[in-house]
């Protein structure tokens, strides 16, 4: 299922500490703010986060110490982290010290900065091929696509789609890996359940409605690409509503 990914923002002034809420809030994400480094080990032990974002400078702990016993937890070492840092000195150790941190991000910082670097670093994990039990799209394109298998329903953009039997057949198949190509054969395959004669014009018909009826939400976005005649795959890029 498509859930938001919980992001733990460790960081004790509470003004930064909205501000990165809000923004991760609006984006599709689902913060939880830690004050301390002791509230965001509980936090992380009960659950590891999609991704953690950690200030060097926390008042019972430094962030450096903080990193590796976040990391030292179970499933610890798969979750990406993103360092605040509020001076240069700070960010020299983070880039020396080679901790394994995803990146890092020096105060003042711009919100949408920030969100775009969490966006990135959960890109690039989630394509990794050691990607955990739970592999999940990336963050941009959860937020567009709501998939319900239990009601056979898929929401663009918070609108319930009407889709035919074959039209949800390949849309969940699509929704469900952002980025990856799948031919004609293999829709073929994977959503067609009886080998009545189907031909490949057949999935491309059952494609051109389901574009129109995505069009028909929003216009501009253009969420199932064609990949150089030999298949199809959605976008991994679509703004967020
Ligand atoms: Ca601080």
């Amino acid at each position: 299922m498509l859930n938001k990914p919980r992001i733990l923002v460790i960081e004790d002034e509470s003004g930064i500490a909205d501000t990165i809420q809000y923004v991760l809030a609006t984006d599709g994400f689902a913060p939880v703010w830690c004050a301390t480094a002791q509230q965001a080990l509980q936090e992380f032990a009960a659950e590891p986060p999609a991704l953690a974002i950690l200030d060097v400078g926390l008042p019972d702990l430094n962030g450096f110490e903080l990193f590796k016993r976040l990391h030292a937890l179970p499933g610890g070492a798969s979750v990406p982290m993103l360092f605040l840092t509020a001076r240069s000195d700070e960010i020299d150790r983070v880039v020396g010290l080679e901790l394994g941190a995803d990146d890092y991000i020096a105060k003042p910082f711009s919100p949408r900065e920030l969100v775009a670097r969490v966006r990135g670093i959960l890109r690039r994990t989630v394509r990794a091929p050691s990607a955990g039990p739970q592999e999940s799209a990336p963050a941009a394109t959860q937020s567009v696509f709501m998939l319900d298998e239990e009601r056979r329903q898929i929401r663009f953009y918070g609108r319930a789609l009407e889709l035919s039997r074959y039209e949800y057949g390949i849309l969940r198949l699509l929704v469900q890996k952002p980025g990856r190509v799948y031919t004609r054969d293999e829709l073929l395959t994977k959503v067609w359940d009886d080998d009545a004669a189907s031909f490949d014009r057949t999935v491309d018909a059952h494609i051109k409605t389901l574009r129109a009826k995505l069009k028909a939400v929003a216009p501009n976005a253009e969420p199932i690409r064609t990949s150089r005649g030999s298949g199809y795959a959605l976008a991994e890029d679509l703004p967020p509503s």
